[in-house]
Order: structure tokens, then sequence, then C-alpha cells
């Protein structure tokens, strides 16, 4: 009873997960999750720092537990790409926010690019993967650049030729693609060069020491340069001062996204915030 206090907001702490019997009760709560959909989607607008440029959102997946509320994804996404659970959890990630992507234009006449991250572990099948997606994409009349997929440097590291064919194929289905979490890995900045990237996402730790005294400025400047030379956008993660916002928009990033803007919201209040109002 004394300990329930303690874990009342966070469904399993790191030590937990550690913990061989609450990782299994986990994974068993997972596929229950899986089967009954419980996950929901949370959208996050990526906004145009230069003019406005075209609508953008990053889908981000929340776990609406029966019993214990909403679960982040920090607490359950590691697990699901041990087990290879997040290839189900991945499929219908991408099929909500193509869904959503479809009923946006059709309600309200807007074209949305939706973001979703996908896992290194979900292009192991990906041939599969592959048909699926661009048959939905297809049946939905989403094939002009609606979905982006959101990847990490881990995977351009670990998957050489095949990879960079991948995502051509993607590109040339009408998905874009956007490098995550950029700075953070171990990419070599060979890797930009040969893989086709649409943005590049400049990682919120360096956002943050925009405020600082020793700023990362001049990093994030000759990112954004580099960027632009290689044919790719930038976007700024984490952006949450208005000081953050005009330095990167004097630097010549082209989208923020960041507390600043919006934290997360669920769908209706999405939809209230950023899309009446640009139709209206
Ligand atoms: P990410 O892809 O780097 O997503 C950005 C994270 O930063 C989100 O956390 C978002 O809520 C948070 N964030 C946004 N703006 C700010 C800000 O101004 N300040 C701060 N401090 N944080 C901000 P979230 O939603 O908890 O997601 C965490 C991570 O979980 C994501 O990081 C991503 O790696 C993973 N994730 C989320 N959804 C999915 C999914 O559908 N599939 C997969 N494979 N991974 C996902
Ligand atoms: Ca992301
Ligand atoms: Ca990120
Ligand atoms: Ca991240």
């Amino acid at each position: 009873a004394k300990g329930e206090g303690r874990n009342r907001f966070h469904y399993f702490t790191p030590s937990m997960q550690r913990d061989a019997k609450y990782r299994m009760r986990l994974i068993q709560d997972l596929r229950h999750a899986i089967a009954e959909q419980e996950f929901e989607l949370y959208y996050q607008p990526i906004v145009g720092l230069q003019q406005d440029e075209c609508l953008k959102v990053e889908a981000l997946i929340r776990w609406r537990h029966p019993k214990r509320g909403l679960v982040p994804p920090i607490e359950f996404i590691s697990v699901a790409e041990e087990t290879g659970l997040i290839v189900d959890i991945g499929n219908w990630v991408f099929q909500q926010a193509a869904r959503q992507s479809a009923l946006w234009r059709d309600r309200f006449g807007v074209e949305v690019q939706v973001s979703i991250n996908k896992s290194p572990v979900q292009f192991r099948d990906e041939g599969e993967c592959f048909d699926t997606w661009v048959s939905l994409l297809n049946n939905l009349a989403l094939t002009n650049n609606n979905i982006c997929i959101e990847i990490t440097e881990g995977l351009l590291l670990d998957g050489n030729e095949a990879i960079a064919a991948t995502l051509e194929r993607y590109r040339d289905a009408g998905i874009q693609v956007s490098l995550d979490d950029f700075g953070t890995g171990y990419s070599s900045l060979a890797y930009l060069k040969r893989f086709k990237i649409d943005f590049l996402k400049i990682d919120q730790s360096f956002t943050r020491n925009l405020d600082s005294q020793n700023s990362d400025f001049t990093l994030c400047e000759a990112i954004i340069v580099m960027a632009h030379k290689l044919g790719m956008k930038v976007i700024a993660e984490g952006v949450e001062t208005e000081y953050q916002r005009k330095v990167l928009a004097e630097a010549g990033c082209d989208y923020g996204q960041g507390y600043l803007f919006s934290r997360p919201l669920p769908v209706e209040e999405f939809e209230q915030r950023f899309i009446e109002t640009t139709v209206m």
C-alpha cells in the first residue's frame, strides 16, 4: 500500500521495467492493448518559422490504460521494440495517422502532413509493411506527401544500402522522411549525403542550449546551412521560448516544434486550435 503512492504517476518506472515480473505484466498488457486498441494519437503542430508554411503535425502515441490512465511512450516503446510488438503498434499508428489526415482533408478541405515515428525494428519486415501502407495511402488518395516518417540515426548506421533503397521507395510513393533527434546519435555527416532525407530535426538538447552563455548557436547555424546545401529543410525540436524561436528563425531554420507553440494535443483540441482556425 505504501509503494502505491509512489507509483501513481508512472505505470512502470525504469527500475520496475528491469524487474522481470513487471516486465512480463507489461508485455501481457501491451498485447491486450493492441487487441483492444487502447492507444491514442496526440498531435503537436510543426510551425513554419519563415513564412506560413503548409500545416504539419507530429503524431505521438499515448496508451489509455483502463486502470492506470494515460501512459506516455517512454514507459512502453522500448519494451515494445524488444518484443517486436512495435510492429503491430506502428501499423496501428500509421493507419490512424493516415485516416486522420484524410478526415481533415474531407471535413475541412485542408491538407495536413502528419509525421509518425517509425522504429528501426519496424524496418525488419519491410516488404510487407511497405505494400500495406502504400495501398492504404492509395485508397485514401494520400500520395502527395501527406505522410512523413521520422527515423533515427541508428537506422542509417546498420541499414546501409537496403535502408537507402527502402527510403527511396517511400519517397517515390509520396511519403517524406525526417531524421529525428539529429545530433544525439552517431551519425557522421557522410550519412546525410547517402540517404535521401527531406527534413532534419535538430534535437531539443541543442535548442535548449541556445539560451545559455556557452550557446550552441554556431552549431545550430552550421547544421542549418549544411542541411540546406544538401537540400533538406530543418525543424528545431523543443522550442520553448520566444528567444529560441527568434534566434532559430534568424539562423534560417524552416520549422519549429515545441511547447512555445503547443503541447501535443488530443485530436479534438488540435482540430479546434489549428485546423478550424485555418479554414474560417
Ligand atoms: P520524439 O519523437 O523526439 O518526440 C518529441 C517528444 O518531445 C515528445 O514526447 C513531445 O511531447 C516532447 N516535446 C515536444 N515539445 C517539447 C518541448 O518544447 N519541450 C520538451 N521538454 N519536450 C517537448 P513524447 O510524446 O513523450 O514522446 C517521447 C518519444 O516516444 C518520442 O520522441 C518518440 O521517440 C517516442 N514515440 C512517441 N510516439 C511514438 C510512436 O508512435 N512510435 C514510436 N516508435 N515511437 C514513438
Ligand atoms: Ca519524432
Ligand atoms: Ca525528436
Ligand atoms: Ca526523442
